[in-house]
């Protein structure tokens, strides 16, 4: 008879704990975008996290990751999250863009079909079927999906764009924010919770919801800050009236919101129990919103913060209860400046409200003697040359912008299409690359402009702060570029990684712990080989 003590001697031997063990693959892949997470933000509250971003920063932590492109946007920075691409190869190389050859409206929303525009009157739809028809690429779901058909893709966002990048081609439920519930015109077959938590959403957003009451950490924060208009910027704390869903939306619950939908469909599909892996995609836009309204350095974001951190633990939690195998990444599409106001960093200003399109297009027609307008754009960034000029006139143009737009103080460089079209996609650490190398990794021959404008590093792509946006992002600068990249899965080490990552490296990186090739030439990311898990040979 074996004594108990022999028993356990044997087991550990034969366990041999020090060799290489892959561990088993996870059931369920939970991949969450946090909008405007910025590495800045994250390392100012991460010793303040007490429930789901402390569990996940008790993972493999990336400091230094990147959304190594330029174009700092929304839409480009979840395309690739799940792709494993940049935006030159995914193609979203903006959150719009322009398209001349369209008749009427040439303004291109990088997640909406253009065949099946809606009239604009139609409210309802914004004036756009959201479609994921301008990714060029599959993401992680479409490949599981393409690899075993019984793999369930599920993409729930506050935003559309951001649920149908993440999603891809091939979702089998694609929800976001509209309005007053979530939506969605890509999914045929509902399911059932979603008019239930549409309807809990219903029940909150009627009845007044008192100011929130702040930590002593966000108190402390509040202080008044001098902007031109009529609105409060550094003392709120999202009380709201009965009915009013702006205000909803515009605050920590719609996270909230966000997260119970995604828990009631993983509940509700048995997501992680079936034949095969299943990918469930969240994105996170409060810290977004709140973020464009009042900034990242007050107390508004600081109650965003600490609500995220909780919400995100209860469905971590929920999680758990579900009793299956899941790993979680969570990153972010860009991260953001503050508002220039909150301190008195001189370096840190706003931008010149004459430079707008409309002067820069006049300037430049008075000095050619041309008489209509020649520029399309949104401003200071990608900028269109009117394709119906003769060539000569157009390069004249060209020309004249650039001289025009490089004597401004406030602007850093200006850079012609072609020029960036020669140029590699650039590889290796994104914390190297030159400007013109984060300007050509989301570069699209089609669909970028004529010209790309690129403000110094510190100016506020807002001339004046608005209700809604006070703040911004969308800039080549590491403000802009640089978001922590995580992977927690439960019983795996601790680890810190300095090394210089991107979020191109999350898709490949995913795919390897549950066992999908990737083609290395189809993808811009690399596999990180994280607690315990191994990387294919390049
Ligand atoms: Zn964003």
């Amino acid at each position: 008879m074996k004594s108990f003590r022999f028993a356990a001697l044997c087991c550990i031997a034969l366990s041999a704990p020090l060799a290489a063990q892959s561990p088993a693959k996870p059931k369920l892949v939970v991949a969450i975008a946090v909008d405007q997470l910025s590495s800045d933000l994250f390392e100012a509250y991460r010793l303040h996290f007490t429930r789901g971003l402390k569990r996940l920063s008790s993972g493999t932590v990336f400091r230094n990751g990147y959304q190594a492109h330029a174009a700092s946007e929304t839409c480009p920075g979840h395309s690739t999250i799940l792709t494993g691409s940049h935006p030159a190869r995914t193609g979203i190389i903006a959150n719009n863009w322009f398209d001349p050859a369209l008749a009427n409206d040439k303004k291109v929303y990088c997640a909406e079909d253009v065949r099946r525009r809606p009239p604009p009157a139609d409210g309802k739809s914004g004036g756009y079927t959201v479609s994921a028809t301008h990714l060029k690429v599959p993401t992680l779901g479409d490949r599981m999906k393409a690899a075993n058909p019984a793999s369930r893709v599920v993409s729930v966002a506050g935003k559309d764009r951001a649920a149908v990048m993440l999603a891809g081609h091939r979702g089998d439920q694609v929800w976001w924010w509209s309005g007053k519930g979530f939506t969605s015109n890509l999914t045929p077959r509902p399911a059932a919770v979603v008019a239930q938590v549409n309807s809990g959403i219903a029940k909150l957003i009627a009845r007044p919801r008192p100011d929130l009451i702040p930590p002593p950490l966000c108190a402390a924060m509040a202080r008044r800050l001098d902007i031109p208009g009529d609105r409060d910027l550094g003392i709120v704390r999202f009380g709201r009236a009965a009915g009013d869903a702006a205000a909803y939306r515009n605050s920590p619950e719609v996270d909230g919101a966000t997260l119970v939908l995604a828990a009631g469909l993983a509940r509700e599909l048995r997501l992680g129990s079936g034949a095969a892996t299943d990918l469930l995609a969240i994105g996170l836009s409060a810290t977004d919103f709140v973020g464009h309204a009042y900034g990242n350095g007050g107390i508004e974001m600081c109650l965003q913060m600490m609500s995220l951190d909780r919400d995100l633990g209860d469905f971590l939690g929920f999680l758990d209860r579900l009793g299956v195998d899941y790993v979680v990444t969570l990153t972010a599409d860009h991260g953001v400046a503050d508002v220039p106001e909150r301190d008195d960093d001189p370096v840190t200003q706003r931008i010149d409200a004459s430079l707008t399109l409309e002067n820069i297009d006049s300037n430049v027609r008075s000095k050619l003697g041309l008489s209509r307008p020649v520029l399309l754009g949104e401003g200071i960034g990608d900028i269109y040359v009117d394709r119906t000029l003769a060539p000569a006139v157009r390069a004249r143009v060209i020309d004249a912008t650039v001289r025009f737009l490089t004597a401004q103080p406030q602007v850093h460089s200006v850079l012609r299409a072609a020029d960036i079209a020669k140029l590699a996609i650039p590889t290796g650490a994104p914390s190297g690359w030159t400007v013109p190398q984060r300007v050509r990794a989301s570069f699209d021959a089609q669909r970028s402009g004529d010209l790309i404008a690129i403000l110094k590093s510190g100016i506020t792509q807002i001339a004046a702060p608005g209700p809604t946006y006070a703040a911004a992002h969308g800039s080549p600068w590491d403000y802009d570029r640089r978001v922590p990249i995580m992977f927690w899965r439960k019983g795996a080490e601790a680890q810190e990684r300095s090394e210089a990552t991107a979020t191109v490296d999350i898709m490949p990186t995913l795919a390897s712990m549950i066992g999908l090739a990737i083609p290395a030439r189809q993808i811009d990311g690399r596999c990180l080989a994280v607690n315990g898990s191994t990387c294919p040979r390049r």
